[in-house]
């Protein structure tokens, strides 16, 4: 009756059912939650293209922005922010920021003064320059990724089933706890930083772990940001900027001046939701089982970030953590089974890359079914 299985209902899973029903198979999606949970529903909903590591990882957060822009207006879903504004404090980030901007990545980028940044958004702080990037944007993903799931329902004819978990996936089939095997010839696994269940052995080979990070809610400040908000600390970590050599110096000033934000694996990013609350983040801690806790003291550190960039933080509304896969490379892709195959994004960018990878993903399996 189905095509093709999808296990795992986050934006991996989605977009791997759009690009299969793209090609006009009918589709399964199993999730094992009532509804979306993971990683996916927990993040800023930054599509992030600007700063994503030069080569194969920019081409597939731009294709996916383009995703995103295209998807957006049929599946109902609003894009809350356009573009990127990046803001360099140090005279070491002003390096990295103009090293930047003379790549090819730089290109549509405006670089501004810290004149200009302030008039773009009032209430930025001790800014030495700035670039607005018009390639990002951002949607909110508590709706966004619900609202995706019932587009590719309506608009596409993808079945799901949900509350139902994958124990084991072989060629042609899936058996689930709801006692039934489910068929289709392809089956793609993806359920995200879960190797609990589903081929535990490819999880432990590739050096899968987890990342928890936490993230906090502020109310409305009463004004605009005007894009998402970047600064000194993802220069030094984002790799389209990181590996510039320029980022040296940034990271050794920054060890002396920001250690207890490094230490927390902390990099600024303030985006505003359709109510003019900010959802403010992020930290970094790696463990194979993160302990649930949001610490205070992180939370205190990132609200220091905020401060130094955007002033007074207002209050504090909503505090919550995620995890997701993390490994090194951007994803793994692998076929533990004929006719399965399963895909994790290791680098914390699922919301960014995702579409593109699934159109790649799906359409290797596909085209080479073809010239059989
Ligand atoms: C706090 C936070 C902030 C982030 N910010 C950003 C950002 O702004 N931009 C960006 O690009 N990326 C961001 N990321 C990373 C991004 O969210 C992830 O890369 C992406 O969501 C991973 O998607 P996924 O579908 O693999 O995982 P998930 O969203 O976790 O989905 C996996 C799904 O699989 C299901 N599942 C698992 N095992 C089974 C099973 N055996 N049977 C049935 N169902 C199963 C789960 O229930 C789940 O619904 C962030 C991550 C976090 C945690």
């Amino acid at each position: 009756m189905h095509d093709v299985i999808v296990v795992g209902a986050g934006i991996v899973g989605l977009a791997h059912a759009l690009a299969a029903a793209r090609r006009g198979k009918r589709v399964l999606v199993l999730d094992r939650e009532a509804h979306a949970n993971g990683a996916s529903i927990r993040n800023f909903g930054f599509v992030t293209v600007t700063g994503q590591e030069q080569g194969r990882v920019w081409d597939l957060a731009r294709r996916s922005a383009a995703a995103w822009r295209e998807i957006a207006g049929p599946a109902g879903i609003r894009i809350e922010q356009e573009g990127l504004l990046m803001v360099a404090q140090r005279p070491e980030a002003v390096a990295v920021l103009d090293a930047f901007l003379q790549t090819g990545m730089g290109e549509g980028c405006k670089r501004l003064t810290g004149g200009e940044a302030q008039g773009l958004c009032a209430t930025v702080r001790s800014a030495a320059a700035a670039f607005f990037s018009p390639h990002d944007l951002r949607v909110e993903s508590r709706t966004a990724i619900p609202l995706l799931a019932r587009w590719l329902e309506e608009a596409h004819g993808v079945a799901f089933k949900r509350g139902v978990a994958a124990l084991h996936a072989g060629t042609g089939e899936v058996h689930c706890s709801d006692g039934v095997t489910y068929r289709a010839e392809t089956v793609f696994l993806c359920p995200g930083d879960d190797w609990a269940t589903l081929y535990p052995d490819v999880y432990a080979k590739e050096g899968i772990i987890r990342c928890k990070l936490q993230m906090l809610r502020l109310a409305s400040p009463g004004w605009t940001l005007p894009a998402p908000v970047m600064s000194d600390l993802s220069l030094a970590r984002y790799l389209g900027y990181a590996v510039l050599p320029e980022a040296d110096a940034l990271r050794a000033r920054l060890q002396s001046e920001a250690s207890a934000a490094l230490g927390h694996g902390i990099h600024l990013i303030v985006v505003q939701s359709g109510d003019g609350s900010l959802i403010v983040g992020d930290s970094h801690h790696y463990s194979p089982t993160p302990d649930p806790f949001s610490v205070d003291a992180v939370d205190a550190e990132i609200l220091r970030q905020y401060e130094a960039v955007l002033g007074p933080a207002p209050a504090v509304v909503e505090r919550w953590s995620g995890t997701f896969a993390s490994a090194a490379g951007h994803s793994i892709v692998r076929h533990p089974a004929q006719g399965v195959t399963l895909v994790v994004v290791t680098s914390g960018t699922g919301a960014s890359t995702a579409f593109a990878l699934a159109e790649d993903v799906v359409g290797q399996i596909f085209d080479s079914q073809r010239k059989i």
